[in-house]
């Protein structure tokens, strides 16, 4: 598998190997004097595609490249998850909950730690309702993946506490903000034993503000195990929320908690 790991090791042996075909083939004349005098030109390309390769791939969350993250169920049942992101928000979700309730229908949430404070009557109302919550980090900060492993564990276990203080249960279930995991996020999600939960159908619900437009991109791209992302603080949420729970109805897909999809945990 392509993995981080996996390219490490390929850029260390490749690197050795021009290291040493230097060396010799430099030493008794193999090579001619362009390779011999531009080794280090070599090198450097090397070290800037093994660098952008390991960035690019951290944004690429289906990858499982630097983390293995759990994007859909393995299942040919017509079933799918929906997930929401970057909230509590007091009246979006407030709204959302209620619809959730009248449809019968579960959601995980994916909180962020700072939103919870003021919200915590939405927090216990999620978890009454049967929905899953989730950790999303307690700043969400444009940071986060710059931020040093002590710090990134300090985040995603005070949002741990601040769920803990509202339902008396810690979530399992992390979705790294911006969906972004690089060598040191995956430290902390192995230390803190967290599942890493992305998805394979993305919304873009908060840069499409037609709800109707957003819901058919997303009925276009489903399929059996899907996990959808949604957010619970954009002005159209609500609407969005009945669109696409009707759409999935008429196709005869069953919404069904993640735990479901993928059989884990949701709580310590
Ligand atoms: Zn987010």
């Amino acid at each position: 598998m392509f993995t981080f790991r996996n390219l490490t090791i390929l850029f260390f042996i490749l690197l050795f190997s021009l290291n040493v075909i230097h060396f010799i083939g430099c030493r008794l004349d193999w090579l001619d004097g362009h390779l011999c005098s531009h080794v280090y030109v070599y090198m450097v390309i090397l070290l800037g595609l093994y660098i952008g390769i390991s960035v690019g791939m951290a944004f690429l969350i289906g990858s499982n490249f630097h983390h293995p993250a759990i994007c859909d169920g393995k299942t040919d049942e017509m079933i799918c998850s929906l997930t929401f992101d970057d909230g509590p928000d007091p009246v979006r979700t407030a709204e959302i909950l209620t619809i959730l309730k009248r449809e019968k229908i579960p959601a995980t949430f994916f909180v962020i730690g700072k939103k919870l404070e003021g919200n915590e009557t939405l927090i216990r109302e999620m978890d009454a309702d049967g929905h899953l919550i989730g950790n999303h980090s307690w700043s969400h900060s444009v940071w986060f993946d710059f931020f040093r492993g002590k710090r990134i564990r300090h985040e995603l276990e005070e949002t741990g506490k601040a769920v803990y203080a509202c339902i008396g249960k810690t979530p399992l279930l992390f979705r790294p903000p911006f969906g972004v995991i690089n060598p040191t996020i995956s430290k902390a999600i192995d230390r803190l034993s967290l599942h890493a939960i992305g998805w394979n159908v993305r919304s873009y619900d908060t840069v499409q503000h037609d709800a109707k437009k957003t819901a058919a991109r997303v009925l276009n791209k489903i399929s059996p195990g899907s996990i959808i992302l949604l957010h619970d603080h954009p002005a159209n949420s609500p609407e969005l929320v009945e669109e696409i729970i009707s759409g999935l109805n008429g196709l005869g897909y069953k919404i069904v908690p993640i735990t479901q999809l993928a059989d884990i945990n949701a709580y310590a």
